[in-house]
């Protein structure tokens, strides 16, 4: 009914997209960074929902003008905004294969689930997880630092904690983390229903790392007050500035005072495969859980995260469900147990698996941790230009591939600099040349370059200074 009715001519227009999309990926430096969707395009999209077919070449020629254009940018070898990953042309042809297959990942026995088996058994290893440890592919680290909270609460309620919920419970878990951590882990308190409250901020040192005597002490001291301190929350580099936790003294804390610990690894976590940042992510092996994406530092492309928890069956406890719908067979597509769906939030869930298979295949985990190893001596020279600059100045310590500055004119004070830096990034993205984004460091607004780009060259990250310096210099 919605097949093509000629597959000839289907064929045709696919094979000239594929050709779109493959010259769309390589000649993506002879294109602006990123320009804002003119207003008529918006409000084109707008229009209401068509009832009567369109002819697909037409609907292809609009993709073409109207959405192809204007996308975020990430795709850039000049893209330093938030944390992005790049992807890459495999990662975009596998997802093509993935949607061809289109087989439903929340179960059953068919291929699709021995290759997340798979890829989550590649990633468990690297980290120096146990056999019996779980994992589960998610959206991306919010959803992953979802799950590993409610395991967490799991452990701390007992074994009915399901049933009974918090409101069952006269127990008062608290958590903590840094002041440098993710919001969506705030999130995660909200939704898992411990409230933010529940969420104990620690302290971080110049470095922006948490400081481990001050996560003993708010123990004690909530401890002493009544609180049942439940979670601590580690950073595998932070987003503000990238900054590594001292996992091993977090780990020890936990040890010592049976805290579940887990680390958010989103995009720092596969540092483990680059020489430079192996040695600042000891402790990542000791964790309780682990969220990391793939879709930053392993340039899959969006959307693709994993959480990775220590005890597999507790993981399955909190999350399993049945129902008659999804009786499980001994034989026959019914079989394959456990299924993903017992280890997180979705039932149907799409073969995200794939591309990650092709991508670590293609280039082996080295290459990977190359490219990671590049970024951070990007970072670090860029760095180092910002030190010998004259009117640039660095507002955090270069920890990995963050670097956190902002230009300053004489005569202005804090309140004018803050104006200056937030229109320099405003003005950089709409010159079509760099992408960088912004963020507030020592409560100066800071320009943020974060480098998670497999295509940058030195060239792209000194150039992006110099578009910098230009157009502070012309407002
Ligand atoms: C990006 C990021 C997150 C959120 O991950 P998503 O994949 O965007 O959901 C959490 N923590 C850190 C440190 C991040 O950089």
């Amino acid at each position: 009914m919605l097949d093509p009715k000629d597959w000839e001519q289907f064929r045709a227009l696919a094979h000239r997209a594929l050709d779109d999309a493959i010259d769309y990926q390589r000649d993506v430096r002879d294109r602006p960074v990123w320009q804002p969707v003119p207003d008529e395009i918006q409000a084109s999209l707008a229009q209401r929902m068509p009832l009567d077919p369109t002819p697909l070449g037409d609907v292809y020629d609009r993709f073409v003008r109207e959405i192809l254009p204007f996308s975020s940018g990430n795709i850039s070898p000049r893209f330093f905004g938030w944390v992005q990953g790049t992807g890459t042309p495999t990662g975009a042809l596998a997802e093509l294969l993935a949607a061809t297959m289109n087989p439903n990942v929340g179960g059953r026995n068919h291929v699709a689930i021995y290759v997340e088996r798979a890829v989550i058994a590649w990633f468990r290893d690297l980290f120096g997880f146990p056999h019996d440890a779980s994992g589960v592919l998610t959206v991306g680290t919010s959803a992953a630092n979802l799950i590993a909270v409610v395991c967490a609460r799991m452990r701390a309620l007992g074994p009915n904690a399901r049933e009974i919920g918090l409101q069952g419970s006269k127990k008062r878990l608290v958590g903590y983390a840094s002041s440098s951590t993710h919001g969506c882990v705030r999130k995660a308190f909200e939704i898992a229903g411990l409230g933010a409250h529940a969420l104990h901020i620690l302290p971080v040192d110049a470095r922006h790392r948490v400081d481990p005597e001050a996560l003993s002490a708010a123990i004690a001291r909530d401890r002493a007050a009544g609180l049942e301190p439940f979670l601590v929350v580690g950073n595998a580099g932070t987003v503000d500035v990238g900054a590594i936790d001292p996992l091993d003294a977090l780990a020890d804390i936990a040890q010592r005072e049976h805290l579940w610990f887990h680390i958010d690894g989103a995009f720092g976590a596969p540092g483990v495969l680059a020489p430079t940042l192996r040695p600042m992510l000891k402790g990542l092996e000791r964790a309780d859980s682990l969220a990391f994406d793939f879709h930053k530092w392993i340039h899959v492309p969006y959307d693709a995260g994993c959480v990775i928890i220590r005890d597999g069956e507790l993981h399955r406890a909190a999350f399993a469900s049945d129902g008659p719908y999804i009786t499980r067979m001994e034989r026959g597509l019914a079989s394959a147990t456990p299924w993903f769906t017992d280890y997180g939030i979705d039932l149907s869930r799409g073969f995200r698996a794939l591309k990650i298979w092709f991508t670590i295949q293609e280039h082996g985990a080295k290459r990977i941790g190359q490219a990671i190893e590049t970024n951070v001596r990007q970072a670090a020279m860029l760095g180092d230009l910002i030190d010998r600059h004259e009117r640039f100045e660095l507002l955090a310590p270069v920890a990995t591939n963050v670097v956190c500055f902002r230009y300053r004119k004489p005569g202005m004070n804090e309140a004018q600099l803050d104006t200056l830096n937030d229109a320099l990034v405003i003005a950089v993205q709409e010159s079509g040349r760099a992408v960088v984004s912004s963020t507030t460091v020592n409560s100066h607004r800071a320009i943020r370059v974060c480098i998670v780009n497999q295509r940058t060259t030195d060239d792209d990250v000194r150039e992006t200074l110099a578009a910098l310096d230009e157009l502070a210099s012309l407002s």
